[in-house]
């Protein structure tokens, strides 16, 4: 992070800037986080909520994506823009916590997503299986697809049967950094694996636009990287096995 936010007087001095940003074409307001004392690391770290209607805010272009094409994604510039004392995004130098606190939050989300987007892909698989008919019969009758299908299927209950239980724990407060780092890991993988097998099963014409499951497998890619890779989740994962 080389974004800064320098204390002049009464007001902050943020410079830098952020690439990868969800909806930053549209967005009005923005928390950015920025080193507030750059001899700390993470412990100097504080957000702020910006105005984008603020002089020294600027948005490069709309990032090409692979998939997710109805949502925007774009890069945000922050020249010496000025900002009050009451911008301050909770407590000073607790940037890091702050984020830390409701990153399981996003990756619940995330989580949830795939969930979605599974069922549809299901869905619209299991309707193409039994209509496509090849050498005389229906996808849907080999074995291969019914095997490959209930297996699908069952990584997917398992999947939101996790997710229902960390939905029940965050509502009592009690889903931690670790359920989090699992959830989003094993059901973003699963979501990337059963776009894939889906789209196998449509042959062809699974590659195509034409067809919705083309779709689901280029969304599903970007869930395995943004809100913390599955790299990253496994780190977190493993730091609660061996203590650090
Ligand atoms: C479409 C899209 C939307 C996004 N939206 C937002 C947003 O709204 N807000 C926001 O803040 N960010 C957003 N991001 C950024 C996203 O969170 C990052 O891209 C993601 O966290 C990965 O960081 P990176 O791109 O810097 O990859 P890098 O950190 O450069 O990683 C490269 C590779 O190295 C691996 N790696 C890195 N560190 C380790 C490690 N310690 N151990 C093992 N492997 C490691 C990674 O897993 C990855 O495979 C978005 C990104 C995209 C593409």
């Amino acid at each position: 992070m080389k974004t800064t936010a320098v204390k002049e007087g009464n007001e902050w001095v943020l410079s830098g800037s952020k690439v990868f940003i969800t909806n930053g074409m549209n967005a009005n307001l923005v928390i950015v986080c920025a080193k507030t004392d750059t001899s700390l690391g993470a412990k100097g770290i504080s957000l702020f909520l910006v105005d984008a209607t603020l002089g020294g805010f600027s948005r490069g272009k709309k990032l090409k994506k692979l998939g997710q094409h109805t949502g925007d994604t774009s890069e945000l510039f922050f020249d010496k823009l000025r900002l009050s004392e009451d911008c301050l995004l909770g407590e000073l130098n607790k940037g890091f916590i702050h984020l830390m606190t409701e990153l399981p939050r996003e990756r619940l989300g995330c989580a949830i997503q795939a969930i979605g987007a599974n069922d549809g892909a299901l869905e619209e698989t299991i309707n193409y299986v039994a209509e496509r008919q090849v050498f005389g019969q229906s996808v849907a009758k080999f074995q291969n697809t019914r095997f490959k299908l209930a297996e699908l299927k069952a990584q997917q209950e398992l999947c939101r049967s996790f997710l229902n239980a960390c939905t029940e724990k965050l509502k009592s407060h009690e889903m931690t950094t670790e359920d989090a780092a699992i959830l989003k890991l094993m059901t973003t993988e699963a979501q990337c694996k059963i776009a894939d097998e889906c789209l196998q099963l449509f042959g062809g014409y699974g590659y195509t636009r034409e067809y919705k499951i083309s779709r689901f497998y280029a969304d599903a890619r970007i869930q395995k990287i943004y809100g913390g890779t599955s790299e990253i989740m496994k780190e977190v994962i493993a730091r609660t096995l061996f203590g650090r």
